[in-house]
């Protein structure tokens, strides 16, 4: 039996994004546990869909003993603030300071991280605090650390940390078994032997996020070549990530990485995986629609078939640093006539509390979207009648969000022209259809539904879809890579699929 100590920490920062994440945004019960420290970690991470949560219940099965640090997650936004980065960062310090102090000191660590945080004063968030966390436990100690798929991974990450697991799914179904498979993979080290080599990649082009789907072409055949590759004799674990393209620091982008008893097996298998993602580079680069052609597209379709057309708003979704609150496709929608099109989830909270004031059935004039103050964005001004009121207190129950809590604060269904939309006063990435169901609305019954997401939608909503299209609305989450005023990534990167490296 080994003492583990067992710790969190998620920000997935979009250095682009409008709003910085305050140490408040970690302490926020967004669905997700809020900042849980200590034995009260345990209770508060227990039947999450969470890599920690993973983690812990297997690695107590094969007899270990879990001593909790901290744990905490933020929404995506722009960076996190220096003073909330210092701060949690002295927290988990602290809280392992003291447990290697006490009478059972831990002899191997499990960090759940995500990879792409980036701090007002620091560009590699995770790389730091795996350096300041080494400075306590020292070199020799086992420690294995989960990373979200959306990590841009650096040297920094990959020298200080033993082996790092990724999830192998986006949208992220995989978040506990991920933390299963990283249980597994400390297991292996505390066996014994020598620490296993590493071997990393950089990919030389970004993704964008809309094309990392696992559950479709071209990324699901990379991840069956890694599943593929891990069983060879002689490697540990290996990734791939597909990088966080929002972020404008050098390391970001796509990456490899492979561990071993085998140097050569590691390296083999690095480059092999390398090469699977730039021999598909061309089908990474998708169509985006504009939303006027994608309504009227949608509105050609949406008779004929089963199941909704949907539109993706990536651009503002709040998963990805926007804030839910931009009217580029229910403008589009209203405006060509989509009678029976619902979108969501819109946070709105002056909305929602108007329509709660006003009643069902009752009809508000409002000024819908655009409260968080976008420069470019205005609202929707119309009469909207109030259909369906809800406490925005429901259960997730599709496959990535099963289990979360979700409390959306208030929440109106509101019709506009027979155009109608899900308003909360949270915001909340659209990839659960419990969200819908909570105001009535059954998803596989519209035909045409706009959904603030990028991919995570995919994970509960393929099933019911006539066919997905990714909208290029205007909004904070820029879609295409190139289109971004990208000042710091490392020259020789492409920041697109087939685009020109930068430097040249
Ligand atoms: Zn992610």
């Amino acid at each position: 039996m080994t003492v583990i100590a067992v710790g969190g920490w998620h920000h997935e920062t979009n250095t682009f994004a409008p709003t910085l994440a305050t140490y408040e945004a970690f302490t926020r019960d967004g669905g997700r546990p809020a900042l849980c420290r200590g034995e009260d970690m345990l209770a508060a991470l227990e039947g999450f869909n969470l890599p920690a949560a993973g983690f812990i219940d297997t690695a107590l099965a094969q007899g270990h003993e879990v001593r909790p640090l901290l744990w905490c997650e933020a929404t995506p936004s722009a960076a996190v603030t220096r003073d909330a980065y210092e701060r949690i960062s002295a927290m988990l310090i602290e809280d392992l300071e003291n447990l290697m102090a006490s009478d059972r000191p831990p002899q191997a660590l499990y960090l759940d991280l995500h990879g792409a945080m980036v701090a007002e004063h620091l560009d590699d968030g995770e790389g730091e605090f795996l350096s300041r966390v080494r400075g306590v436990v020292g070199d020799a100690m086992p420690l294995v650390a989960s990373l979200d798929l959306h990590a841009n991974v650096t040297a920094a990450m990959v020298d200080r940390a033993d082996v790092l697991v990724a999830y192998r799914t986006y949208p992220h179904v995989d978040r506990r078994e991920t933390g299963e498979r990283a249980a597994g993979v400390m297991d292996a080290l505390l066996a014994g032997g020598r620490k296993p080599d590493k071997a990393f990649r950089q990919v030389p082009f970004l993704i964008p996020l809309t094309w990392q789907c696992t559950m479709v072409e071209p990324m699901a055949s990379v991840y069956d070549a890694l599943a593929e590759g891990e069983v060879g004799p002689g490697v540990l674990s290996a990734s791939v990530l597909a990088g966080f393209p929002l972020t404008d620091i050098p390391d970001c982008g796509p990456s490899v990485v492979a561990y071993g008893r085998d140097a050569e097996a590691a390296e083999e298998l690095a480059d092999r995986l390398s090469m699977a993602i730039l021999e598909r580079e061309e089908a990474f680069d998708g169509k985006f629609y504009s939303p006027d052609e994608a309504v009227e597209y949608a509105i050609s379709r949406g008779g004929e078939g089963s199941g909704p057309i949907i539109l993706a708003d990536t651009q503002d979704n709040p998963g990805a640093g926007g804030n839910a609150d931009t009217v580029g496709i229910l403008d589009a929608l209203v405006r060509h006539g989509a009678k029976g099109a619902v979108l969501g989830v819109m946070c709105d909270a002056e909305v929602a509390a108007a329509a709660h004031a006003a009643g069902e059935g009752a009809e508000i004039t409002a000024s819908l979207g655009a409260k968080s103050g976008q420069p470019g964005h205005t609202p929707l001004t119309g009469n909207y009648r109030v259909e369906r009121l809800g406490d925005g207190r429901f259960t997730a129950r599709g496959p990535m969000y099963d289990g979360f809590r979700m409390r959306l604060g208030p929440m109106a269904l509101l019709n506009l022209d027979d155009v109608r939309i899900a308003v909360a006063s949270a915001k909340q990435q659209a990839a659960d259809k419990e969200m819908f169901r909570h105001l009535g609305v059954e998803p596989a019954e519209v035909r045409i539904l706009a959904l603030k997401s990028s991919v995570h939608f995919r994970n509960d909503f393929t099933d019911v879809a006539q066919e997905i299209l990714v909208v290029e609305a205007p909004g904070p989450s820029i879609a295409d890579p190139a289109k971004l005023p990208f000042k710091r990534l490392r020259p020789g990167l492409r920041i697109k699929p087939k685009g020109k490296p930068l430097g040249e």
